[in-house]
């Protein structure tokens, strides 16, 4: 027996209804803030996600799916949603319209990570960018419009967490302290810490390890670090923020999985903490273009987890909405009257009226049932004395009255109804 690969999963219909759910208003909530949709190829130049993100990076060095394809090109797989929103932005000149663009998009993710609740080998992430302005207002824009977001999914428990990474020139003071603090812990640290020590001393911040979450409580701060532009751009943020009435709390070990981001970052996390329960998170991105190859680019984004809002979704017992069942189910009695109902399907389809129709030879008593289970408004029978009188028979499932109807009326009939 074939089954999924481990850390993925079907979507059934059932579950299909709470992504509608969530596309419907991500759809909404990007139009209300001006943000047009964006796709981008499920697969990647590797060199995209390695060179934007930086070696020393959990995704880079351990979770990437890469692969070489018949004509030897290394690719990968989409290892996260804005590397390739940036490189579309360089590659189609997006940078000729009006500043900023923004940009949102629905993607699959591939990540080979250990799975658990929460945490699946491709997940799918739901990612808005606002690429070619600096101003912190647009950082507070997007931080909005992630809370507007999950409020209207009826997600009423987070928080936000901020803090501020500097930029190229505040940063190195801050990882000479790091590299400071951590190296008389050197034999407490864990395994992978230690090469974080001499590789990318800031992701030592994020490591999930107790030991080293608990020293990373008192790790030099980025923000005592940062330089004049940095400390008024973080100021702004936060006085944006509150303006807006958004409340936040400072996390100072929060630094974000990725090496490209800059000044604000953020994560949103439900109220009950857990680190594979992060709702979302984002942050300014401020060389990255630059860094891919384009001209210098300042840019924003946030992405949230689509499987992880669903859970929150259902947690809190948020309705979503059932697809339509069909108008009618037709059935028939003999083979005359099943070419008939065939027929009768297809132009009320071409009406746009949704209907369905029993299949092989079944009696009417099964079929009605099948109709029942269809949740059918109407049933269409079709039996000799009809095809005679060109008439239908039409049975309205909830009161069982059942009339008759000239054929050529039936579609304004149901129209109507
Ligand atoms: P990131 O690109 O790591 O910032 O992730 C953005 C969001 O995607 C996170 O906040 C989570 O909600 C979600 N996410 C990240 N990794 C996974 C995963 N392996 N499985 C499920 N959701 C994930």
């Amino acid at each position: 027996m074939y089954k999924v690969p481990r850390g993925t999963f079907d979507i059934l219909p059932d579950e299909y209804n709470y992504w509608k759910y969530i596309t419907k208003h991500a759809e909404e909530v990007a139009e209300l803030y001006g943000y047009k949709p964006i796709e981008t190829p499920v697969f990647e130049d590797a060199l995209l996600f390695s060179h934007s993100a930086a070696n020393g990076t959990d995704i880079v060095d351990k979770e990437m799916y890469v692969f070489k394809d018949r004509g030897n090109q290394p690719l990968a797989l989409k290892a996260e949603g804005t590397a390739p929103v940036c490189r579309a932005y360089i590659e189609h000149g997006l940078f000729n319209l009006p500043q900023p663009v923004k940009l949102y998009y629905i993607t699959p993710v591939f990540r080979y990570e250990r799975p658990q609740a929460g945490r699946y080998r491709q997940h799918h992430q739901c990612g808005f960018e606002a690429i070619g302005d600096a101003d912190p207002l647009l950082d507070a824009e997007v931080i909005a419009l992630s809370k507007q977001f999950l409020r209207s999914l009826g997600i009423a428990e987070f928080t936000f967490q901020l803090n501020s990474i500097g930029c190229q020139r505040c940063r190195p003071d801050h990882i000479d302290a790091l590299v400071q603090y951590y190296s008389r812990f050197k034999d407490e640290i864990c395994s992978d810490c230690r090469i974080r020590l001499t590789q990318n001393p800031l992701r030592l911040l994020d490591c999930k390890q107790e030991r080293c979450q608990q020293l990373a409580y008192n790790a030099p701060k980025t923000i005592e670090f940062l330089c004049s532009e940095c400390a008024e751009h973080f100021q702004a943020v936060q006085h944006y923020l509150k303006e807006l009435g958004i409340s936040f709390y400072i996390k100072h070990r929060l630094v974000r999985g990725l090496d490209y981001y800059t000044k604000t970052v953020f994560e949103i996390e439900p109220y009950e903490e857990k680190s594979q329960s992060v709702l979302g998170g984002g942050g300014r991105y401020d060389n990255l273009i630059e860094h891919l190859g384009g001209k210098p680019t300042p840019g924003i984004g946030f992405a949230t987890g689509i499987e992880r809002l669903i859970l929150n979704v259902r947690r809190q017992g948020v309705q979503v909405l059932n697809p339509t069942p069909p108008t009618a189910f037709i059935a028939f009695m003999g083979q005359e009257a099943k070419m008939e109902a065939m027929k009768l399907a297809a132009s009320l389809r071409a009406e746009g009226i949704p209907v369905l129709t029993t299949l092989g030879a079944k009696s009417l008593k099964a079929q009605l049932r099948q109709s029942n289970s269809t949740q059918a408004k109407y049933t269409i029978i079709i039996g000799s004395q009809e095809l005679e009188t060109g008439t239908v028979l039409l049975r309205n499932m909830q009161n069982k009255e059942q009339t008759s109807v000239m054929k050529t009326d039936i579609v304004n009939r149901l129209l109507r109804n």
